[in-house]
């Protein structure tokens, strides 16, 4: 069991994080922004940056390789359409997925987008660790937050209309 810290401050005992929210156990802020029958997307508003998504498995597998046929179908789907309503809805033109299988939660895809701001911390994917830290250190300020929530908002509209 792992304590998980939530954003409000509460604290909660899981086994797994990306099972306890794909399971609607655990109810990410913001909301689901898009659930299909194998995945459930979300963001995690403790890095708040606008139009950053995480795209679990409900699934509790580690690794690529243990994806069935209908799974990967699904995946490649449901991936396509959030990149694709970040772009017509937030205007992202870039985005950084990542994925590691050496994790303590389950199968995830984080879908970072890129944005001017960014180049303080580095070109490319170099930057994406300390524009993270970043997010999760220094815009938690409430201007911010009203945004990343409303690019949630925007973005669960647009992908269950
Ligand atoms: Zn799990």
């Amino acid at each position: 069991m792992r304590e998980i810290t939530l954003s409000n401050g509460k604290t909660v005992e899981v086994e797994c994080l990306s099972c306890a929210i794909t399971s609607g156990l655990l109810e990410p802020d913001g909301g689901v922004v898009i659930e299909t029958e194998y995945f459930h997307a979300h963001q995690d508003v403790a890095y708040p940056i606008k139009g950053l998504i995480i795209l679990a498995s409900k699934r509790h597998i580690k690794c690529f390789d243990e994806l069935s046929e209908a799974e990967k179908f699904d995946y490649i789907n449901i991936l396509t359409k959030i990149r694709k309503a970040q772009r017509e809805i937030l205007g992202i033109e870039y985005v950084y997925y990542f994925y590691n299988e050496d994790t303590t939660h389950h199968f995830h895809t984080w879908m970072v987008p890129r944005y001017e701001w960014m180049y303080e911390f580095g070109r490319s994917v170099e930057s994406v660790r300390p524009t993270l830290l970043h997010a999760r250190n220094e815009m938690n300020d409430e201007e911010n937050l009203k945004e990343v929530m409303a690019a949630i908002n925007a973005l669960t509209k647009e992908l269950n209309k």
